[in-house]
């Protein structure tokens, strides 16, 4: 099995100064206890930063602190204090956080803090290239390091690269806005497969690697030049089994009896964070005041348990928000307190697990309501942790949890009036319900658990690096191009079939600017004028624009993807008749889609009409042309027209035209000892699909074809088609 080799900005052994003594004790935090399993059963090794600054490190020490951690198959990137400062506090937590949780207004643009964030992924680049070796498979984890795959990439160009971003990635509006976009997008795709915990968030991402790398995409794969790389949602688990059978613990029994006699038979709702702004904890308790003034039959009957672990305390947000909730708790339960009864317990701390069990076990209702949130694990180890299955869920519907665990009550956390009423279904839900919803749950978190997501992870990286061998295979080498053009200077009937827009001459958002150059011209003249060629412009084009262009040529054409033939010396003519009457209904609604969507445009030739969205707004054009195809299918159905999809375009047309049928004839009509095709869009697959075994076929750019070879882009063809007509000349 080879290597693996994770990197996150913590590593899952935390180094602390206690009393003058270093200690190492397990992380906590999701990453750390969620892949400690999966990490210590395969061979893998961990780099991070060990949470201790250098400075606090003696020279002495510092190779027990390397030693020590080896054992544990760990390896430091050591931090400064300066370092931590800008790039942790800065960076990540003033700058990434609170953006790409939608809180615009926390967020901090410091060139400090970027130009900390780049030196300190620079560290982690050089720790990484340190030990891997060029076969180890790594997985870089979270918004901390955004940059290390697009560094590493520059050094390892075939290891196998993951990333996985724990946090959302926000829309494209919010995402905008840093200054340092573009270096963040470039640095993500230096991975080969780039993960979220949903769809949204992919889509988010793909959609700002779009706009802002120019990057297209189709079903997640992106082309990062000739390298493919994957963009797909990995909703993170938790270790489910922990959780199910933590109520079975002695310790777990002890703390639920310990805390039961002290709640006595009232019931729990439960919140437990990190003490972040973006886990909505003041709304959510402003809103249980607002539940306990509306409803004032539950006061005594219900405690609110409120789980606050400190974080980031050094940041001034979380120290304001600290103060808000310790002044809104002790205004809530001055507020409704009654002898022997306080409304809200309020814990701040981190808790051992023993006592976070027992209070899943125990909470009636979890209360789970940010106002951002990329997963939410609290949600699934709550459900998790209901082996009785009673226990109701109340989950925000900004959490990622909440794709999957659809049978909590979804709320919008910032709905007052919507939580309120959750919260007495909740308390007054039957038990049956609870056991129904919540085992539900428990089937799909227990299925799709942590160790199962980091295993989908890597086998997703595996899957993506076979796929990018196989398409690096053919790609046209060296050793191919000689090959066939030694063939072709050995052959005397030579078939030579030429896609244009795209193949000859670059794709242009404006198709009248795609007319031929001198240069393609006459290399076009020289090919046809050797007799032992036969060479064919197959096009997509209507015939007045190829007869324009092409009439002082001897060349032969096909436009309209087959609709029309022109053989060379002869007139255009049809293979059948085809009927045109359809067309009048579907102008009407290509029209229509002209209307609603700016930079569409209709073209029509004779036996069929393209709506073309070049020049419309990516996910616009992408949307609209999705409605067109559902609008026309019930037309197509059972017709003899047929949709066909091109490079930007619809295009509607009498079926049993296409470029393969057109080509047929051709390929028949002598036994040519050397074929070449080559197109750049879906429309030539006709072709490739229907050539003989021998033939040479290549697909210009980097999406699944029938060809034998890829190139990338139309100048490579020119090089090629150069290259032969150099060989004409040496061989009269
Ligand atoms: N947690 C903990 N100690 C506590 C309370 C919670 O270790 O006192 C853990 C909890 O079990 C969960 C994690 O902290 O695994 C919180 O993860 P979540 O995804 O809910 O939020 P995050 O803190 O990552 O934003």
């Amino acid at each position: 099995m080879k290597r693996l080799i994770i990197i996150s900005n913590r590593l899952p052994i935390t180094v602390q100064r206690k009393e003058g003594q270093l200690t190492f004790q397990e992380s906590v935090g999701g990453l750390a206890k969620g892949l400690a399993s999966f990490y210590k059963t395969h061979d893998s090794f961990w780099i991070g930063w060990p949470g201790v600054a250098r400075e606090k490190i003696k020279r002495t020490e510092k190779k027990t602190v390397i030693e020590t951690l080896k054992r544990k198959k760990c390896y430091p990137v050591f931090l400064s204090q300066r370092h931590v400062e800008l790039y942790y506090n800065g960076f990540c937590n003033r700058t990434i956080w609170p953006l790409f949780h939608y809180f615009t207004e926390f967020t901090e643009y410091s060139d400090n803090y970027w130009e900390a964030y780049k030196k300190v992924n620079e560290l982690f680049a050089k720790a990484v290239l340190e030990i891997a070796n060029e076969d180890d498979v790594i997985w870089i984890h979270d918004y901390h390091l955004m940059l290390l795959p697009g560094l590493l990439r520059k050094r390892l160009k075939n290891n196998p690269m993951g990333f996985f971003l724990h946090i959302p990635f926000p829309s494209f509006e919010v995402f905008r806005l840093l200054p340092w976009r573009n270096e963040i997008i470039q640095g993500l795709l230096g991975a080969d497969l780039i993960g979220f915990h949903t769809y949204d968030y992919v889509r988010h991402f793909l959609s700002s690697a779009h706009r802002i790398g120019g990057y297209e995409h189709s079903y997640g794969q992106i082309y990062v030049d000739t390298r493919l790389v994957k963009v797909d949602a990995f909703p993170m688990g938790i270790d489910f089994e922990k959780f199910y059978n933590s109520s079975l613990e002695k310790s777990v029994q002890r703390e639920i009896k310990r805390i039961r006699n002290k709640t006595h038979n009232r019931k729990i709702v439960l919140s437990v964070d990190r003490l972040d702004y973006t886990k909505g904890i003041i709304r959510r308790l402003e809103t249980f005041d607002y539940f306990l003034d509306k409803n004032p039959a539950y006061k005594d009957k219900v405690t609110l348990i409120l789980v606050a672990v400190p974080t980031r305390t050094k940041i001034d947000q979380y120290r304001v928000i600290k103060k808000q909730l310790e002044e809104l708790v002790g205004k809530i339960n001055g507020k409704h307190s009654a002898l022997g009864w306080v409304p809200i317990w309020y814990l701040y701390r981190s808790l051992p697990f023993k006592t976070l069990a027992a209070l899943y076990n125990i909470a009636d209702v979890c209360l789970v309501t940010p106002l951002r949130d990329g997963m939410n694990l609290v949600a699934k180890e709550y459900v998790a942790s209901k082996r009785d299955g009673k226990g109701v869920l109340i989950l925000s519907e900004m959490a990622g949890a909440a794709k999957e665990l659809a049978e909590a009550i979804i709320v919008n956390p910032n709905n007052r009036e919507e939580i309120t009423e959750a919260l007495k279904k909740a308390l007054n839900m039957k038990e049956r319900e609870q056991k129904k919803r919540t085992k539900k749950m428990q089937e799909r978190i227990r299925r799709y658990n942590v160790s199962r997501w980091a295993k989908d992870f890597i086998e997703k990286l595996h899957f993506i690096k076979e796929t990018q061998l196989k398409l690096k295979e053919n790609r046209l080498n060296k050793d191919v191009e000689e090959r066939m053009l030694s063939h072709y200077k050995r052959s005397r009937n030579r078939l030579l079939l030429l896609d244009y827009d795209g193949t000859l001459v670059p794709f242009k958002e404006r198709p009248e600017l795609a007319r031929p150059d001198k240069k393609i011209l006459n290399l076009l003249r020289n090919l046809t004028e050797d007799e032992r060629n036969e060479v064919i412009i197959v096009s997509g084009r209507d015939k007045h624009t190829l007869e324009k262009w092409f009439f002082r040529l001897d060349i032969n054409l096909i436009a309209e993807h087959g609709g029309w033939i022109k053989p060379r010396g002869e007139e255009w003519k049809t293979l059948e008749p085809f009927k045109t009457d359809w067309k009048e209904e579907i102008r009407k609604i290509l029209e229509k889609y002209v209307d609603s969507t700016p930079g569409s445009f209709i073209e029509e030739k004779e036996f069929s009409l393209a709506w073309h969205y070049r020049k419309v707004d990516y996910e616009l054009g992408l949307v609209r042309a999705r409605e067109l195809k559902d609008d026309i299918f019930h037309i197509v159905a059972n017709s003899d027209i047929e949709i066909l999809e091109g490079h930007k375009v619809i295009e509607i047309k009498n079926a049993g035209i296409n470029k393969g049928r057109a080509v047929l004839n051709w390929l028949n009509s002598n036994s040519w000892d050397f074929i070449l095709a080559i197109g750049d869009d879906w429309t030539d697959e006709d072709i490739f699909e229907i050539l003989p075994e021998e033939a040479y076929s290549i697909k210009v750019g980097w999406a699944p074809s029938k060809a034998k070879y890829y190139v990338d882009d139309y100048r490579e063809i020119r090089k090629l088609l150069f290259e032969m007509e150099e060989l004409n000349n040496e061989t009269p």
